[in-house]
């Protein structure tokens, strides 16, 4: 049975994002930020079982696409590098632009572009050269000037801002220098190019990854963790000879191995997903194409995973503001050349969003997540039927802490069974582990004894298992 949409369980469960929300926040997945302080838009504070989902899915992204290929390696540069770098990226330049961005599917504009060209498609000259942001917005208002993106009329005020967080370098005030926090992690990557090619045995086509926060001075509304000031990006870049490798084919390469990443190690359906090419005017002047993977959130199908065809526009961008010579010379042919790139960037906060949206499931009264096991938080739960009974205590403590050593385990001896049952479903545990009387006793015909009951989430079945192959047993579920 496939899973209904996730804009299709909005009607089913009622407010899907509001029961995301609300769980994130109950059983210590994700925190609203500085909560005690009143709070802080757009930041959030990832609880005890949150960081254990998003660490897998880090790991999960770093195994599949930096580890496991020949063709990757990977990096974890600064997140405040030298500031040229964001000139050379072209990051700073919209500081001294007003720039609106479309609330509904976020581009952001310069103002002065938008009434522009607008009166431009009818034949009429307007400039607004030098004018306050109060008149640029007036001008936007009264002409009802829509959105070339998505064709909206909801634009956020005409401000003059960009999205690096600056702060100073230097202890001194006179003495500093002003610098920025990455406003994304794939710039790291070019600027350590050269020191990559030269200190590794990397051969075109390969590819660089790299895992680590990105900052952004966001001014839209963010919808839960999608969109942050502060945010975990996993980034590649795949460098290449567009001479003697066709673009075309590693692209949809990538394009594959995204979409498998999200379906197969990520567990989220097919049907959630869509790809959206940008059309001219969206994508930049430098891209061949770009699409955007997008995942069917319940405020509608919106972008997760980007992908683009960069050309060489960011390597020579960096030769000429750093006056270094960042070409790759063809060890077999000795052909010296800028290589081109294809970038996938995705955010970890938006595909763990994704993730739990996808996996949350209302059954009759029972809810739970269905996560792959490889993601959950904790592999397995281990409870004593009892708390009041040591000897049950006992045999259920020694279980958690051997398991402690292979796997991510919860312990509860709260309440009834059912209780924990529930506490568990909701955080996606697969497995719960109970000791009870038969463990020690053996149960009617004694073939129970040594053993535990193992009740598996999405069935709710129960089975018994040895003590000493519950290590085995949960190594082949989730692992398999
Ligand atoms: P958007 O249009 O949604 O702001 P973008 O096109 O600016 O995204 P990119 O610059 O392509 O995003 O960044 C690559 C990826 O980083 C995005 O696909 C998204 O998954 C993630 N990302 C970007 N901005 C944020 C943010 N503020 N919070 C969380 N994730 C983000």
């Amino acid at each position: 049975m496939t899973k209904p949409l996730p804009s299709e369980k909005k009607d089913m469960t009622n407010n899907l994002m509001e029961k995301i929300v609300s769980l994130s926040k109950r059983r210590g997945f994700v925190f609203p930020g500085s909560e005690i302080y009143g709070g802080l838009a757009n930041s959030y504070e990832y609880g005890p079982v949150g960081v254990e989902l998003k660490r897998n899915i880090q790991d999960e992204w770093w195994r599949t696409f930096v580890r496991e290929r020949s063709d990757m390696v990977g990096l974890d540069s600064s997140i405040i590098l030298h500031p040229k770098t964001w000139e050379a990226s072209g990051h700073v330049a919209g500081l001294v632009d007003a720039m609106v961005e479309c609330k509904k599917c976020h581009t952001r504009t310069r103002a002065d572009h938008l009434i522009e060209n607008h009166f431009e498609a009818k034949n009429e000259s307007m400039s607004v050269e030098g004018k306050p942001e109060t008149e640029l917005d007036a001008i936007i208002n009264e002409n009802k000037i829509k959105c070339p993106v998505c064709g909206a009329f909801d634009w956020t005020a005409v401000r003059k801002f960009n999205l690096l967080f600056e702060t100073h370098v230097g202890i001194v005030p006179e003495a500093q220098s002003k610098v920025y926090l990455r406003g994304e992690t794939a710039q790291g990557i070019f600027v350590s190019f050269k020191n990559i090619i030269d200190s590794t045995r990397v051969r075109l086509p390969f590819g660089v990854g790299q895992l680590g926060k990105s900052f952004r001075n966001e001014i839209t509304k963010g919808n839960f963790i999608f969109r942050t000031l502060e945010f975990e990006q996993a980034e590649i870049e795949y460098f290449f000879d567009p001479e003697t490798s066709d673009w075309k084919e590693l692209y949809d390469g990538w394009k594959e191995a995204m979409e498998k990443f999200v379906t197969e190690n990520l567990g989220v359906e097919k049907d959630h997903l869509r790809w959206r090419e940008h059309g001219d005017k969206e994508r930049s002047f430098y891209s061949k194409k770009t699409e955007d993977l997008e995942y069917n959130f319940p405020f509608g199908f919106k972008e997760l995973w980007g992908l683009a065809y960069r050309t060489d526009y960011d390597l020579n961008q960096h030769m000429k503001f750093s006056g270094v010579d960042l070409s790759y010379t063809d060890p077999a042919t000795g052909k010296k050349f800028v290589p081109h790139v294809i970038e996938p960037a995705v955010g970890v906060n938006r595909l763990m969003a994704m993730v739990m949206l996808d996996a949350y499931t209302e059954d009759g009264d029972r809810v739970y997540l269905k996560l792959k096991p490889r993601l959950a938080p904790y592999k397995a739960a281990v409870f004593p039927l009892l708390a009041n009974k040591p000897q049950l205590v006992e045999i259920a403590r020694k279980i958690y802490d051997d398991l402690l050593k292979d796997f991510t385990v919860a312990w509860d001896d709260r309440g009834n069974i059912g209780k924990r049952y529930y506490a568990q479903d909701e955080i996606g545990t697969p497995f719960c582990i109970t000791v009870d009387f038969d463990t020690i006793e053996g149960g009617e015909d004694g073939t129970h004894k040594g053993t535990v009951t193992v009740r598996d989430r999405d069935t709710g079945t129960q089975e018994r298992v040895a003590i000493e192959k519950l290590q085995e047993f949960l190594h082949g579920k989730i692992y398999r």
